[in-house]
């Protein structure tokens, strides 16, 4: 109210000064042009001047107005009217209510085109800012769809990414590698175990058909049951290691360990081999030193059994298999020995994969499938240890392994 007053009071002060000045006719037109009305008449209440469509039915209001006020302020149903009282006279200034509602429907109108251009432009840059925060997520998100979908050498460009998703973008990187690599093996298994499993099918099946041609001999037959029977054993074996190894990946943390004694295990483990290796003219000989180690007795024994096996089947006859167990500062070593075939050096580091056989235990057919050695490394690496091997092609071959110990 008091800045009201302030307004009305300047207001008064210029009507005051102008009033005797020339340019006072300028001034009305002015007021005129911001579209108010004004009546002006002299100190004898003589009319002086009135601007065009001042509404007369105001006039009433003006003269009750009372004349000891500076100014007064009323509104009727159409206007609202300012009169001045003046030592020279007095002054009505006016403005329809109409133009002042369409003043300020076209105040209105502007705020609300102002307020909608806000807000689209607010809008244009959330969904800018918004978007080029969630591009990196969009394209980690897609990568992955990618990856899901078989193409799993893919990787996420990190380069693009920065802070906690860059971090997000490298462990996605390293799971979706694990993921990769774990599928390869898992598909190269598949297709080593059909193609395995594909040889004695063959041998079944071309011996079947080829006796079944015609009408053979009971000799022929004989034979022909025997190439399946073989062959239906090496497929027993190459399932019973499948499923050892696929026991194995799917629960090698439920090792039972224990503290064995290694010496007494040991020599129990090359007592059942020795009848298998005297058959064959070998000897099987062994140094035991008295050693504890916490171990998964049921497993290692099978570990250990399959050096000795394949010590039996790769060393020919008169040859010589040793067995030793070396007490250490913190470990203890397991060494199986033989002076059989030897692997070449270049074969040498494969031996421990899944399926491999070298071109020497191939050829002689030896009835193996390749699995021994990939299981006995996975029971050692279980057990905390780590299994390694030296060989000389045509000498003999000799597997180490390492256990911890600290008895
Ligand atoms: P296999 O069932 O063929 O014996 P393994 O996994 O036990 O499968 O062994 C893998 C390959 O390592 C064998 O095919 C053979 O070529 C080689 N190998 C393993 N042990 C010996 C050994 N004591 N002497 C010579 N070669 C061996």
């Amino acid at each position: 109210m008091q800045a009201d007053e302030a307004i009305v009071e300047e207001i008064f002060q210029e009507v005051q000064r102008r009033m005797s000045n020339p340019r006072f006719i300028r001034f009305i037109d002015s007021l005129n042009d911001a579209g108010m009305y004004v009546y002006v008449t002299g100190y004898d209440e003589r009319f002086l001047y009135k601007s065009e469509g001042f509404p007369m039915d105001v006039l009433p209001i003006v003269n009750a107005a009372p004349k000891d006020r500076r100014w007064e302020f009323a509104v009727t149903d159409k206007d609202y009217i300012l009169i001045f009282n003046l030592p020279q006279g007095q002054m009505v200034l006016g403005q329809s209510l109409a133009t002042v509602a369409a003043d300020l429907n076209s105040l209105m109108v502007k705020a609300i085109v102002i307020a909608l251009l806000v807000v689209l432009i607010t809008s244009f840059f959330g969904y800018w800012i918004i978007r080029n925060s969630l591009k990196p997520i969009k394209d980690i998100s897609e990568t992955a769809e990618r990856i899901a979908n078989g193409n799993i050498a893919e990787q996420i460009d990190t380069s693009k990414v920065r802070s906690e998703l860059g971090q997000l973008a490298d462990v996605l990187n390293r799971t979706f590698g694990r993921l990769g690599e774990a599928l390869k093996r898992q598909i190269q298994f598949t297709s080593d175990a059909s193609h395995e499993l594909r040889t004695p099918v063959a041998a079944i099946l071309a011996d079947c058909q080829f006796s079944l041609k015609r009408e053979r001999s009971p000799e022929r037959y004989r034979e022909t049951i025997e190439v399946c029977h073989e062959s239906a054993q090496h497929m027993r074996s190459l399932i019973e290691d499948l499923r050892e190894l696929a026991d194995f990946d799917e629960k090698n943390e439920s090792m039972v360990a224990e503290l064995v004694d290694m010496k007494e295990f040991l020599s129990n483990v090359v007592s059942v081999m020795k009848p298998l290796a005297e058959e064959k003219g070998l000897a099987l000989e062994s140094e035991l030193e008295e050693a504890m180690v916490y171990l998964d007795p049921i497993r290692m024994r099978q570990a250990v059994l399959n050096l000795l096996s394949n010590a039996v089947r790769y060393t020919d006859s008169a040859g010589e298999i040793f067995v030793r167990c070396i007490k250490r500062a913190n470990s203890v070593v397991i060494e199986v020995c033989d002076t059989g075939i030897g692997i070449a050096p270049d074969k040498v580091q494969h031996i421990f994969e899944r399926f491999y056989r070298a071109d020497a235990a191939r050829n002689a057919d030896t009835g193996g499938v390749g699995l021994g050695l990939a299981i006995s490394k996975s029971i050692v690496e279980a057990n905390g240890g780590n299994i390694s091997v030296k060989s000389t092609l045509g000498k003999g071959t000799c597997f180490r392994i390492q256990l911890r110990s600290e008895f």
